[in-house]
């Protein structure tokens, strides 16, 4: 039975509940180490080691380098653990100096000067990019199903159909009015990025009626260049079938609710950062 540990750094642990919502692993693997749920003091030695969470604290940093070198396989898992994702809010000045003053309260490990991803300081074999990652999406790296293949885009696991009738002026936001079953967001005036990210999902978030943010990253088309394509090619999008003025699309793409994942794969610290290769994103 092979062997897998989940290593916990920075994040919120959605990650490890959507592994937990995959039941399909309990009778074939066995998890080793999981702070959440499985209580044991290090990382053993495993065939995988799932990580979550980003490097923010010089406890995260030991752990990561301490973890990898027990594991035949790493993938680095979400967001937070990809590109910083929630942990990498804590860099804005007025968290920084709260946590400070809290951790010389309590003894907690000490910040780092910025959230990175795990890549920063590993090699990492397989990226598996969502927040969270669905289960589904789980077991295909545990299974190494050779059989899943992810969609190009979100829009072909949607379902909904764009229509050249329907041309909105203005943006709606992201969660407000009535949604029309069936037809495109977009042609409903929804900043849905869905053309340009990456599918496996099974779009959830617009079969619902809510726009796609994103959080499966860019498309293999984007993957292996700056965000800044991303960007232009979804304005391409609006452009090409609403009214909708380029600034306020421009400035809803700015937008704390996509910014977790709109830089998903650019370097959002500054430093040049190699592309990572779209043969090792699932
Ligand atoms: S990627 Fe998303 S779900 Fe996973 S730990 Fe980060 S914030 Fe939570
Ligand atoms: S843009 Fe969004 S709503 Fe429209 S088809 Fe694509 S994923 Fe679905
Ligand atoms: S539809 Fe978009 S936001 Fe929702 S899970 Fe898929 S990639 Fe993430």
């Amino acid at each position: 039975m092979e062997r897998f540990a989940v290593l916990q750094l920075s994040g919120c642990a959605g990650c490890e509940v959507s592994l937990l919502n995959a039941d399909a692993w309990v009778d074939r693997f066995d998890l080793v180490y999981m702070p959440l749920v499985a209580s044991v003091h290090d990382v053993p030695e495993v065939d995988i080691l799932l990580i979550s969470g980003g490097v923010r604290t010089d406890e995260d940093l030991y752990k990561l380098r301490r973890a990898v070198k027990r594991a035949q396989q790493v993938v680095a898992v979400g967001t937070c653990a990809i590109s910083g994702g929630v942990a990498n809010l804590g860099d804005r000045d007025d968290v920084r100096e709260l946590f400070l003053t809290q951790a010389q309260r309590h003894h907690v490990p000490r910040l780092l000067p910025k959230t990175h991803p795990v890549d920063t300081y590993v090699d990492i074999d397989l990226y598996l990019p969502g927040c969270p990652p669905t289960s589904e999406l789980f077991m295909a790296v545990l299974d190494e199903d050779a059989d899943f293949k992810a969609s190009k885009i979100v829009c072909q696991e949607c379902g909904r159909k764009k229509v050249r009738d329907m041309r909105p002026r203005h943006l709606l936001g992201f969660q407000q009015g009535e949604v029309l079953p069936d037809i495109c967001l977009v042609n409903q005036g929804y900043l849905c990025v869905g053309t340009s990210t990456r599918g496996g999902c099974r779009a959830p978030c617009p079969r619902a009626g809510h726009p796609c943010v994103g959080c499966r990253g860019p498309s293999d088309v984007f993957i292996e260049k700056q965000s800044e394509a991303w960007f232009t090619s979804i304005k391409r999008v609006f452009k090409g079938m609403t009214d909708i003025p380029d600034e306020e699309i421009d400035a809803a793409l700015r937008s704390p609710q996509l910014a977790l994942f709109l830089f998903q794969f650019s370097d959002y610290s500054g430093e040049e950062r190699a592309p990572r290769p779209k043969e090792k994103v699932l």
